[in-house]
């Protein structure tokens, strides 16, 4: 990370200003704060990383002071003490009064971020590490030049990304959406001027597993591009999916795992860092 003030990426320090409920799994959390003025959200999938307090601290615990050694410094705090890291995507930004919206999925497991969001209240701290530049690496949601049409698989982590593309496909563009959700009452409008179809596959109404379904459908265009988010066993899946049974070029596919079942971020992470060393 380069130095806050010359990098893509710097903290931006927030309140919560109010929550609203979107359906049984999923709370928006609405922030503000006078460093949202330097913010530059890139729209699509922009994620960002956010910092959060351990239940009775006033504010998240991150040396911001140590400037570029702020990783070194946070990681050699006790974990009780060091603020809990979690990646989100930013919802939506707003000017006048500057806020932005993330989108929390509220899941049984309910690990640090998502029991936080559960009873997030205005006032609430949280420190934001976000681009402060619209051209970033933290937005993977990028077409090739020609794509004629556009294939989304989400899971409910991954809808709020999947809210923000179709709000920023052009009109016309075909998009086949299918989203993964736990209840009936998690679907939500999805306003776009692109020429989508969207499928929501709900769980509790048995939907079929996302490769079942997807084997059903008839690609539109000859120039796809899909975008795949979510758990990463099924994010997996349906890349393989759609490169090997389908034949779309995987250059043409962007796919992240954005949680694996049974583990935390952290150990996400740590066995990222073991894998990337093996390597
Ligand atoms: C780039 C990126 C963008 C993301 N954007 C969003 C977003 O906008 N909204 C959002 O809600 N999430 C988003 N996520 C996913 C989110 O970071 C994870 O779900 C994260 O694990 C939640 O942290 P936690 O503290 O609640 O749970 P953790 O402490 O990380 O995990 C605790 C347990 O819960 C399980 N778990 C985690 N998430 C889920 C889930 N959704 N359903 C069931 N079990 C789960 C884990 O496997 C683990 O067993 C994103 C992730 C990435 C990488």
């Amino acid at each position: 990370m380069k130095t806050a003030e010359t990098a893509p990426f710097r903290f931006f320090s927030l309140q919560v200003v109010r929550t609203r409920r979107l359906g049984p799994s999923l709370v928006r959390v609405t922030f503000g704060g006078d460093d949202l003025a330097s913010f530059a959200s890139g729209g699509r999938d922009q994620s960002l990383s956010l910092f959060l307090p351990h239940p009775g601290q006033p504010a998240p615990v991150v040396p911001v002071e140590a400037g570029d050694g702020w990783w070194a410094a946070w990681r050699a705090l006790p974990e009780e003490i060091r603020a809990v890291m979690r990646s989100y995507t930013l919802r939506e930004q707003r000017r006048g009064p500057d806020e932005v919206d993330i989108d929390f999925a509220l899941h049984p497991d309910g690990g640090p971020a998502c029991r936080w969001a559960g009873r997030a209240a205005p006032g609430d701290r949280v420190l934001l590490l976000g681009p402060a530049v619209t051209e970033n690496t933290g937005v993977r949601f990028r077409p090739p030049a020609g794509t004629d049409s556009v294939v989304i698989w989400a899971d409910e982590t991954a809808l709020p990304a999947t809210a923000a593309i179709l709000e920023w496909l052009p009109a016309g563009l075909r998009a086949d959406v299918w989203i993964d959700v736990p209840h009936s009452a998690d679907r939500q409008p999805l306003p776009t001027a692109a020429d989508a179809r969207i499928t929501w596959l709900v769980r509790e109404e048995g939907a079929p597993e996302a490769v079942a379904e997807l084997r059903r459908f008839e690609p539109r265009g000859t120039a796809p591009y899909a975008w795949i988010a979510g758990e990463s066993g099924t994010v997996k899946a349906v890349r393989r999916h759609l490169v090997q049974e389908r034949g779309i070029d995987r250059r043409r596919v962007t796919f992240v795992g954005y949680w694996r079942r049974g583990l935390s971020e952290e150990q996400l992470r740590e066995a990222a860092t073991r894998e990337a060393v093996a390597a």
